[in-house]
């Protein structure tokens, strides 16, 4: 197999000493158990593959396939090794090579014909203000939803601006999809009306994900935008009073190191926080990110369902989060696991609390 992203890594990989430290809170370790579970297993596999020591093959696609991406392995290792990043261009190496399976293609497909991840055409809510903000295929598809977010920026003083979106192509990036990547990010592009000015961004993986692959364009992620306008309007915020646990999204609070904001806004509008046994940088990851739920849709469920057992036993009648796709992972564990915590956005407790 030809090695082409890997070998840009190689340097990476020789920094890493193999101490193992990162493999401690990596969730698929946690879940599965076995050494080429952690994140230092998924290294020496890339190792050997880059070295021509290991033939590709579906195993070794499925292990390196098992990750989602959650930072966690990162946040441990010393050497700051860009553990992600190699898996991502393992994962393209082998994409190139024909190792993708048919739940993979099958969304990669989806949102080439479609431009999101439903397949059907979402139109956001009109708003024709000066700011643009680009909500995200999850949020566009919950309607409601999106014109109560847009609305709640409107109270604070926003005047929003939306627009027809295409997906910003994380999917293809985060499963190795090179040049189906490179497509959508023209489609990305062309669909933003104005490229010079900031936008916000309503969606916690769109936003992490743009500043990363698209360093011109300005995008501010929508908690920001609350956490300054939102002093101008306490006197006008009710107290909910609701006891809630608040799960850290990977990108939120590893990806753009946020982890009191959220607090604060939940202690501003009344709510009791309990936290739960692990949050902030260390918050165990609820398995929605990486692809993981098209690579391996039952881990994906597995990690979800500890997160939400953990969110039960803290006693919280709602357990909170501020990415759709969290939401989304998680919301499918509660009915599984029969219903005893309800999931909400911190942004409907948010707009709740507005008078
Ligand atoms: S990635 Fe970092 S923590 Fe993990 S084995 Fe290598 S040096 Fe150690
Ligand atoms: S990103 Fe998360 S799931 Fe992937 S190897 Fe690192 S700790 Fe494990």
């Amino acid at each position: 197999m030809e090695v082409k992203y890997l070998k840009e890594w190689e340097n990476e990989l020789n920094i890493c000493i193999r101490c193992a430290y990162c493999f401690e809170g990596c969730p698929v370790f946690k879940e599965l158990g076995w050494e080429i579970d952690g994140a230092r297993g998924k290294l020496i596999i890339a190792y050997g593959l880059l070295t021509g020591e290991l033939e590709p093959s579906e195993y070794i696609a499925e292990k390196l396939f098992q990750c989602s991406f959650c930072r966690d392995c990162i946040e441990r290792c010393s050497a700051n090794v860009a553990i992600p990043d190699i898996i991502a261009a393992a994962r393209a190496d082998l994409f190139e090579a024909g190792y993708v399976k048919d739940s993979q293609k099958q969304l990669l497909d989806t949102i080439e014909n479609s431009g999101n991840i439903f397949d059907k055409e979402l139109k956001p809510p009109d708003y024709k203000g000066e700011k643009q903000v680009l909500l995200g295929c999850r949020l566009l598809e919950r309607k409601d939803d999106s014109k109560k977010y847009l609305d709640l920026l409107e109270k604070l003083g926003v005047k929003t601006k939306t627009f027809n979106e295409s997906c910003c192509g994380m999917p293809f990036a985060v499963l190795g999809d090179k040049k189906g990547f490179s497509n959508q990010q023209d489609k990305f592009r062309e669909m933003l009306p104005d490229k010079k000015e900031e936008f916000i961004c309503a969606c916690t993986t769109c936003v992490f994900f743009i500043r990363a692959k698209y360093p011109d364009l300005k995008a501010k992620y929508i908690i920001d935008e609350i956490v300054e306008r939102l002093p101008d309007y306490k006197g006008k915020l009710k107290k909910l009073n609701i006891k809630v646990t608040y799960h850290d999204p990977c990108n939120v609070a590893r990806g753009m190191d946020m982890v009191d904001e959220p607090r604060d806004i939940l202690r501003i509008i009344g709510a009791e926080l309990v936290e739960m046994p692990t949050y902030g940088k260390q918050a165990e990851c609820c398995g929605g990110g990486g692809g993981l739920l098209v690579s391996d849709d039952k881990l994906a469920e597995k990690l979800a369902e500890k997160r939400v057992e953990q969110a039960i036993e803290t006693g919280a009648e709602i357990l909170t989060t501020l990415c759709p796709t969290c939401e989304f992972n998680l919301k499918n564990a509660v009915e599984k696991l029969g219903g005893k915590i309800e999931i909400k956005n911190l942004l409907d407790l948010l707009y709740d609390s507005m008078i």
